[in-house]
């Protein structure tokens, strides 16, 4: 006998209560984790609907007791079918409990009353309307506000309240009084929050697609049109007119009556890029973004499953609208890391998209100049069909581009951050009134504090990582925030010669200022962007030329367009090759070809520098000619001869624990476990972690790779089993990352 657990009630609050319900054996080929039934409940057995999360072998009390599932609805299958569906596969292909994956899917109901807005509707026939009219105004001293209200309601019968108080100005007692003598009647609508409400958006040049984008749009739609659903690589250099192309695929698929969803790295969820798609589609959009409430957030999930709106626009979590009929999801930049979440279930974006696309029969385009090793990797294996894209739109020539070896700047006598080729540019940009960017890979990697003596590096006492100095005399750890003051002599020799080494976004733009005293220089990175709105604020500043220099971390690489600059300069480019990491040569391409593409974007020809202590490397090389395939032919063989993803699948486990020796002993415990159990899987560890300690907190890794993701799922699962009924380290926790992005 099947025995189904059961939720009666799809919200936050009640995801964790269910109901065991035994299968009927007619019904078993049937039903399936996700489907709706109608069960019995209660003392009355009132027949009520429910959806299924889990299916079990093991009754959780006396079988006898428990009644059966009595049908299954014989409507179609309802959007939180899906959904379950989709958070059951999480929770298996990634690890959670079922409760942890229904949390991330179904969003959170809003706890305050919902906002409601109240509307005049007209209950008098034209003829009654007009013979009440009429007698008002014969009236010698009639109300000039029952006259105005009179005549609004001949020219519109729905008025909404707010607008008649608001507008026309007229008192509430006048409304009711209309309302008691049954000539209007007063509705309250629930009122849904639209974040675009009240933009008003300039008309949108129409523009006639090119033909590497015709050819794009025609094979999507021709598959589209013939059932043929599947992801795609829409493959197209920066600038190429991507999201021309996302936008004629999204009409398509809405003319046949379905829905898409865009998702955008939240960093590139700009006002621009918002607009572009509410020019062309208006009030067919809405979109998603970490700074709205989760009310507002709830609101916008409503609007989808009522058919309000056709396209949501968001990050990783836009993935979740419960569209009733989703037939296209977009993932802008796909190869973007943020669209790995970090908390359980650590799903990645894109392959979980690819799984709901294939629960509602859809397609899935992954777009990108620099395409993730796992997307190039699948289209070539043939798993996803490949759309390119390899012009510019206006045939803008790629910028110039320079690597300049940092240590021969030092022999050379150059001790500066700024190498002399980047200095002759900047000046020649200030002289021309050009815009110049300079990119730090990587905050406060630089600016760490170490005894020019002894060798002593000066790190935070919660976490293994070294502290950065700040223009506020203090010393900052970017981790966990601990700050302590400056000191004056050496904590480990007494030695005084201890100081901030080389330079940090703070440090480089003290030097740049000092080499141009005239320069108007901007900076942005993690301590300028704190207040709301100080990321865009900066970035529109900069876009209206009120500097001449952006100077920052991550952030300015990411998808913005200022066609006044025309200079890029990438300080070390290396820093993140340098990263523990099997991904970090991706990374660093990613970053750098990003960087180039924000020079001359506009009519003027631009240049790049890149400077770099590793000139030779080839992630920097392929990223000084942006040649993707160059760095992807040598990159793949570096993955399969190391059996890494994509060429194999990898499952990284991390024990973490306040104590130093739990953490030792329950890592080795659980190794221990896997090779007595496992003997022929690959596994490595346990070590360290690349930083030890965070907030107190040690972290232990080992990790393991198979060609069989099933294998590590199955390993995963008696890892848990066996580390709850058996471990001896009760003060250590684990948890699965699995194909990790980081954290080694
Ligand atoms: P991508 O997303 O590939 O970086 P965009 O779609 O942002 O490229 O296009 C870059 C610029 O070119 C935008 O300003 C866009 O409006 C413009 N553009 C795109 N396609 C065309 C076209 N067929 N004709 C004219 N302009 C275009
Ligand atoms: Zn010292
Ligand atoms: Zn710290």
């Amino acid at each position: 006998m099947q025995y189904a657990d059961i939720i009666i009630d799809i919200s936050h609050e009640q995801l964790d209560r269910t109901f065991q319900y035994a299968v009927p054996p007619e019904l078993e080929d049937r039903i399936q984790v996700g489907s709706p039934v109608v069960i019995p409940f209660g003392k009355g057995n009132r027949a009520i609907t429910g959806y299924v999360v889990n299916l079990t072998d093991e009754p959780n009390w006396d079988p006898v007791k428990i009644k059966p599932i009595a049908r299954i609805p014989s409507e179609g299958v309802p959007i939180e079918s899906h959904l379950i569906a989709l958070a059951y596969w999480m929770k298996s292909h990634y690890g959670a409990t079922m409760n942890q994956a229904l949390r991330t899917v179904i969003p959170i109901k809003q706890k305050a009353a919902p906002k409601e807005k109240k509307v005049l509707h007209l209950l008098l026939e034209e003829q009654q309307l007009q013979d009440v009219y009429t007698d008002l105004i014969s009236r010698k001293r009639h109300s000039i506000p029952k006259q105005r209200l009179l005549e609004a309601l001949m020219e519109q019968p729905d008025i909404p309240w707010d607008v008649v108080t608001g507008k026309l100005g007229i008192a509430s007692t006048v409304i009711r009084d209309f309302e008691k003598n049954a000539w209007i009647e007063i509705e309250s609508v629930r009122d849904y929050r639209n974040p675009l409400g009240t933009i008003h958006a300039p008309k949108r040049v129409e523009v006639t697609l090119n033909e590497e984008q015709e050819i794009a749009v025609e094979s999507f739609a021709a598959d589209y049109d013939m059932g043929i659903r599947k992801p795609y690589l829409l493959y197209g250099v920066t600038g190429s007119g991507k999201t021309e192309v996302y936008m004629e695929m999204i009409s398509h698929v809405l003319e046949q009556g379905r829905q898409a969803i865009v998702l955008i790295p939240e960093i590139a969820l700009t006002y621009q890029t918002v607009m572009r798609f509410y020019q062309r589609f208006g009030q067919a959009v809405s979109i998603l973004n970490s700074r709205m409430s989760p009310g507002e957030r709830y609101d916008q999930f409503e609007r989808a499953k009522k058919g309000d709106i056709q396209i949501m626009v968001g990050p990783r979590s836009a993935l979740f609208t419960p569209f009733p009929d989703l037939g296209l999801i977009i993932i802008d930049e796909e190869h973007e890391p943020t669209y790995k979440s970090e908390q359980v279930p650590r799903y990645h974006a894109r392959e979980t998209a690819v799984y709901r696309a294939k629960l509602t029969n859809a397609s899935v385009i992954l777009g990108s100049a620099t395409p993730s090793l796992e997307s190039f990797y699948r289209m070539e294996q043939g798993e996803y069909g490949l759309l390119r894209l390899s012009k510019r739109v206006e045939e803008r020539n790629l910028p110039e581009c320079d690597i300049v070896d940092l240590r021969q700047e030092l022999m050379e006598g150059n001790r500066s951050i700024i190498s002399r080729r980047l200095q002759e540019l900047l000046a020649d940009r200030l002289e021309r009134g050009e815009q110049s960017m300079l990119f730090l890979n990587r905050r406060g990697m630089m600016g760490f504090v170490s005894c020019r003596a002894c060798g002593e590096v000066l790190k935070c006492p919660h976490c293994d990582v070294s502290l950065s100095m700040h223009r506020d005399g203090k010393l900052h750890c970017h981790y966990c925030g601990y700050t302590t003051p400056m000191v004056s002599k050496c904590p480990s020799c007494g030695s005084k010669y201890i100081g901030g080494f080389k330079a940090g976004t703070q440090k480089i733009e003290e030097t740049v200022q000092k080499m141009f005293p005239k320069a108007r220089i901007l900076r942005m990175d993690a301590d300028t962007t704190k207040g709301k709105n100080g990321h865009q604020d900066i970035l529109n500043a900069f876009a209206n030329e009120e500097a001449d220099i952006l100077l920052g971390t991550q952030m300015i690489v990411k998808g913005h367009d200022f066609p006044k600059v025309t200079l890029m300069g990438v300080l070390a480019a290396d820093m993140s090759l340098n990263a523990n990491d099997f991904r970090s040569a991706e990374r660093t391409f990613d970053l750098l070809t990003q960087a180039s593409g924000r020079a001359g974007r506009g009519e003027l020809p631009g240049n790049v520098v890149i400077q770099t202590y590793q000139p030779e490397h080839y992630s920097i090389l392929a990223a000084a000619k942006s040649d993707y395939d160059d760095f992807y032919k040598q990159e793949i063989v570096y993955r399969r001869m190391m059996a890494y993803p994509p060429c194999a699948h990898m499952l990284l486990v991390s024990v973490t624990s306040l104590s130093d020796a739990e953490a030792a002993g329950k890592s080795q415990e659980i190794a221990d476990y896997i090779k007595e159990k496992y003997p022929k899987v690959f596994l490595a560890g346990p070590h360290d972690a690349g930083i030890k300690k965070v907030n107190d907190i040690y972290r232990r890794i080992l990790y393991m790779k198979s060609d069989d993701y099933e294998e590590l799922v199955a390993i995963k699962d008696a890892v848990e089993d066996h580390n709850r009924d058996t471990s001896r380290y009760r003060k250590a926790s684990i948890w699965f990352d699995f194909d990790p992005m980081s954290g080694f």
